[in-house]
């Protein structure tokens, strides 16, 4: 058992921000992490919209340099799983395999896991055509044909990317407008390697050892055709990562945590940041304000505990 002042579950920008506002505040912090510091920049080819960079800056190279911020601080990051936590003493409690974790505020930065469809072939050929992360496979679909399922921000900036590689990329969208921003739909209709599925959705991907076709059903008229592909992004948002919480805060119905103006959830000492609260824009850029907000409120909450 190890004992803090402040546990940060999560490492991508919103936990990273908070381990370095923490450090900074002197807390005596640790911070858990699943997989790798870094959350989703790691999973993003380019950041544009980060101040600060006005040539852009790569998604990777910036989760390292908050990492390496935080770490230079003294901020400790340990890999660990975090299984179940219990809010209801004033020590709180945060169970992992390698260990509990007890501390009198925890913020909570686990950010959101992309959806999936739920069509048939969609989790057999996962790995085999079937991709949630443009980035990350986008490079082994050099001259084939491609779909992106998807009308937000991440499928329309994504489908742009993966015309680098692609001979073509098939938008496939639910509706007759895209939800991305103006600047990035302009770019995906101004590219000739790219088309829209319009009013369509895929119900099949089949392929034996790897996808070879998709089956879309277009919406308004209800007919369906089969279309080749060599891969199927799908980047139709994500879901935030608040199960192992079990009823400990309050969510939302979707699933998110619910927080005040100082990111503070219903358990006093216990704050949400990023993509895993409830919120109107999920942005880097935002994440780490929330983390900013979250570790000085913790530092408040600490403060408030000495002078009872
Ligand atoms: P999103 O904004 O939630 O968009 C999800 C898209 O997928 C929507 O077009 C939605 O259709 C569609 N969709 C959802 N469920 C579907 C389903 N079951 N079947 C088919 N289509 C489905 O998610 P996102 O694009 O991943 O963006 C997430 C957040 O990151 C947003 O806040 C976004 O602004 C931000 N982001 C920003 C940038 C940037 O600023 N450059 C880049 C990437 C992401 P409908 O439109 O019909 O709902």
């Amino acid at each position: 058992m190890k004992s803090v002042d402040t546990i940060i579950i999560g490492g991508g920008p919103a936990g990273l921000s908070a381990g370095i506002y923490a450090m900074r505040s002197r807390l005596n912090t640790v911070l858990l992490e699943k997989y790798m510091p870094g959350g989703q920049m790691v999973i993003t080819d380019f950041v544009e919209n980060y101040p600060g960079f006005p040539q852009g800056v790569g998604g990777p190279d910036l989760g390292l340099a908050m990492e390496a911020q935080a770490r230079g601080l003294g901020l400790e990051i340990l890999s660990a799983d975090v299984t179940s936590v219990d809010f209801t003493a004033e020590q709180k409690i945060v169970v992992t395999p390698e260990g509990e974790f007890h501390a009198p505020t925890v913020i909570l930065a686990t950010g959101a896991t992309p959806r999936r469809i739920g069509v048939p072939g969609e989790d057999r050929l996962t790995g085999k055509g079937v991709s949630y992360c443009a980035t990350c496979d986008g490079a082994f679909f050099r001259d084939k044909e491609i779909a992106v399922v998807g009308g937000g921000n991440t499928a329309v900036q994504d489908s742009v990317f993966l015309t680098r590689f692609a001979d073509k990329v098939t938008i496939i969208h639910r509706r007759d407008a895209l939800r991305a921003t103006k600047i990035l739909q302009e770019r995906a209709f101004n590219n000739p390697k790219i088309e829209i599925a319009w009013n369509s959705v895929v119900t099949e991907i089949t392929g034996e050892h790897k996808v070879q076709t998709l089956t879309l059903k277009n919406v308004q008229d209800q007919t369906e055709k089969v279309i080749p592909v060599d891969g199927i992004f799908v980047l139709i948002g994500t879901d935030p990562n608040t199960g192992f919480l079990r009823w400990m805060v309050a969510l939302d119905p979707a699933g998110y945590i619910i927080t005040d103006e100082d990111m503070q959830t219903n358990i006093p000492g216990v704050y949400a940041a990023g993509d895993c609260r409830r919120k109107s824009l999920r942005q880097m850029v935002t994440a780490a304000a929330d983390g900013a907000i979250a570790a000085v409120a913790a530092e408040h909450y600490i403060e408030a505990l000495g002078d009872r």
